[in-house]
């Protein structure tokens, strides 16, 4: 996919705190280094987020006056918008920063946007951003990407010379590499993520894996399984995992499967025929294939499945009890137990699970 580039004004600074984030216990801070993302993952939540939708006229705007036509996000997956001179901008913004800024905390590279747009990388705007933030402070940073130029020979040896900064991450939902091509457009396919993360490895980098989006037709045929095993659970140093949750862009992700497909149907019976315990069906039985995995393989610490839990039936609730991996992602209660009242029950008194396994599907129940 070739990217269609505009440049909109820059945002007032780069690095921010980000709790969304936190909440996920994947970092406190964020930085993003482009507005607009150069791959174009058709389940994308950034293009329908705050950040675009407010700027959408300004945008718009802007693509017009630069393309000649007043194209948006929603309507054209390669168009990437990029902030001017934004490792200058990141210069300045950390000029006076004492060099302890960010020490113990951790920044995600990035949360809105992938860092590792194809141009940026070759431009080298990702180098010097990287440099700087390695620099002029003391973050931890968190790289998450689709590109999997991480795993080559001049990426790997630029993170394993600052091993005790880096922890690098390929976000992957899938196995299939001709899935990937109709959905996650100019993005690196899923085999050369799953490489680039091993190549990671060997060099003894630090690592994590994000499972996210996985959609339902991963639970067929062992493929969540196999897909575990690509990330070496042994060696990373946590997993998160995410069923699909968004509710916008469901008809657009539907549309890359093929319509006779139980995919395809299952997006028309979840979204189209709202039918909701359809879809708790599918993120619970993904938790326990996981978990149970986890705990066969004795990798449950490191598990941290990031569930909606308002969207959980009653009765699926039931097997969430413990929340051994689970970080819940609703809007909570100021005191921070969940609305939910079973979560909540669940928050504050994780009883002892009774467990018992069921050996011809390979799973091991929690009620
Ligand atoms: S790589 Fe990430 S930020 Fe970019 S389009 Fe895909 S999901 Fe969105």
């Amino acid at each position: 996919m070739k990217n269609k580039l505009v440049v909109v004004p820059r945002m007032k600074s780069l690095i921010k705190e980000a709790p969304g984030f936190a909440k996920k216990e994947l970092a406190n801070y964020k930085l993003d280094i482009l507005a607009k993302c150069g791959f174009g993952c058709r389940y994308c939540s950034s293009n329908t987020g705050n950040y675009l939708r407010i700027n959408r006229k300004k945008f718009a705007a802007c693509a017009e006056e630069q393309l000649g036509k007043p194209v948006t996000p929603t309507d054209n997956p390669s168009l990437m918008m990029v902030w001017p001179e934004v490792a200058k901008q990141l210069a300045e913004e950390l000029e006076n920063k004492p060099q302890s800024y960010g020490e113990g905390e951790t920044l995600m590279f990035s949360m809105l946007t992938d860092g590792f747009s194809p141009s940026l990388v070759e431009e080298g705007i990702t180098r010097a951003v990287l440099e700087l933030v390695l620099k002029k402070t003391s973050f931890r940073i968190r790289v998450l990407t689709k590109n999997a130029v991480v795993g080559n020979p001049e990426w790997v040896e630029f993170f394993a010379e600052h091993k005790d900064r880096f922890i690098v991450g390929l976000s992957t939902g899938s196995l299939d590499d001709d899935w990937s091509r109709k959905m996650e457009l100019g993005t690196s396919s899923p085999s050369k993520r799953f490489q680039a993360l091993s190549n990671l490895q060997r060099a003894r980098i630090p690592t994590f894996a994000m499972l996210c989006p996985v959609l339902p037709d991963m639970l067929d045929n062992e493929s969540i399984e196999k897909m575990v095993d690509l990330i070496n659970p042994a060696l990373v140093e946590h997993i998160w995992a995410e069923p699909y949750n968004d509710r916008l862009n469901w008809k657009l992700v539907q549309s890359s499967y093929p319509k006779n497909s139980s995919a395809y149907k299952w997006f028309t019976r979840v979204y189209g025929e709202k039918n909701a315990p359809l879809w708790s069906m599918y993120a619970t039985h993904l938790y326990q294939r996981i978990l149970s995995k986890a705990k066969q393989e004795g990798w449950q610490s490191k598990l941290r499945f990031l569930l909606y839990e308002d969207k959980v039936t009653i009765a699926d609730s039931y097997q969430f009890r413990g929340l051994e991996g689970v970080l819940l992602q609703s809007k909570s209660n100021t005191d921070g137990l969940s609305k939910y009242a079973l979560f909540s029950e669940f928050q504050q008194n994780p009883s002892p699970l009774v467990e018992f396994e069921i050996p011809e599907l390979g799973l091991t129940v929690s009620v």
